[in-house]
């Protein structure tokens, strides 16, 4: 493993460089991965801070490359941003998830709301809303069980539009979240003027809840503004049981990190559900 981990690295280090040749590398590398099946969701647990249940999850993407092995998103998703392959890499992931998410509904696994990311290509691709039709129609997943995460940036690029196509999806009966929530430059004004069910505060501001004051005020003052605006909260990155009754005690709704849970191959996540919700 740490033999082939080595070469990954290498070649994947020399083609998140800038050149237009690796750039192209990746990018047919990328469109033979769709077509071989090799891309893979891992499912990461989102558990209801205070019944301890699962109650959703976020679907994660993995490459299971031949030669390389498993390759983490780290070292794709930004080429795939730059060169477009994230468009149909991103509509075979909304597929999958919800493809899979119906599946545990039809077999009797609690009826769990699946996460799906959202890139800034995909946002602004105008085919998005016909793809998430399709996603729904040929998985039959009802569209309450599909949340989608964007990002603050993503979201702050055009206001208008933003909120046009936010209600868009809204009136279909999928939800948002705002993902990675504290990192941007969300503007309180309009956040109250998006349709979105949750906020996401990220991992970075969970890291020294504990050890910094600063920063456990301001994920004090997002669970504040969260439940103020009616809204969901999550937060990510939670690895101890120290910042879980940190975050319990001042009612966040949902956690989701390796405290509980890395994000698991499909099979190891269903185990992990039906131990945890006790089905
Ligand atoms: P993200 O959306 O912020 O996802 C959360 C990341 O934090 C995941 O990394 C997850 O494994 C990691 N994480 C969760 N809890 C903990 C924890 O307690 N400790 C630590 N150290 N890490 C934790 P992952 O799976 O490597 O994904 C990284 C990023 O890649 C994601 O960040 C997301 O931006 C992107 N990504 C992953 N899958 C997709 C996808 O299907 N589409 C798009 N567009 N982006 C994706
Ligand atoms: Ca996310
Ligand atoms: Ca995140
Ligand atoms: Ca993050």
């Amino acid at each position: 493993v740490k033999a082939d981990g080595g070469n990954n690295y290498q070649f994947f280090k020399a083609s998140t460089q800038s050149s237009a040749i690796n750039r192209l590398n990746m990018e047919s590398e990328m469109r033979k991965a769709i077509e071989r099946g090799e891309f893979v969701l891992h499912y990461q647990p989102q558990i209801n801070a205070t019944s301890g249940h699962v109650v959703g999850m976020e679907a994660l993407i993995r490459w299971q490359h031949p030669e390389r092995g498993m390759i983490p998103p780290y070292h794709f998703i930004s080429v795939a941003e730059e060169t477009g392959m994230i468009v149909p890499i991103g509509e075979w992931v909304m597929y999958e998830a919800c493809r899979q998410n119906k599946a545990w509904h039809d077999a009797g696994l609690a009826e769990l709301k699946v996460a799906v990311n959202l890139s800034a290509r995909q946002f602004s691709d105008r085919k998005l809303l016909d793809k998430v039709r399709h996603a729904l129609k040929q998985s039959g997943l009802n569209p309450a069980f599909l949340e989608l995460e964007i990002t603050e940036s993503v979201i702050m690029k055009d206001i208008e539009a933003t909120i046009a196509l936010l209600e868009e999806i809204a009136s279909m009966g999928l939800s948002l979240a705002i993902d990675d929530f504290g990192t941007g430059y969300s503007s309180l004004n309009y956040l109250k003027r998006f349709p979105i069910d949750k906020l996401k505060i990220d991992k970075s501001f969970i890291d020294d809840v504990i050890s910094s004051e600063d920063d456990g005020k301001i994920v004090e003052a997002i669970i504040g503004l969260s439940h103020n605006l009616k809204l969901n909260v999550i937060c990510e990155g939670v690895e101890d049981a120290e910042q879980f009754a940190w975050l319990q005690e001042r009612q966040c709704n949902e956690i989701q990190g390796y405290y509980f849970s890395k994000p698991l191959p499909a099979d190891e996540f269903e185990a992990f559900v039906r131990s945890r919700n006790a089905i």
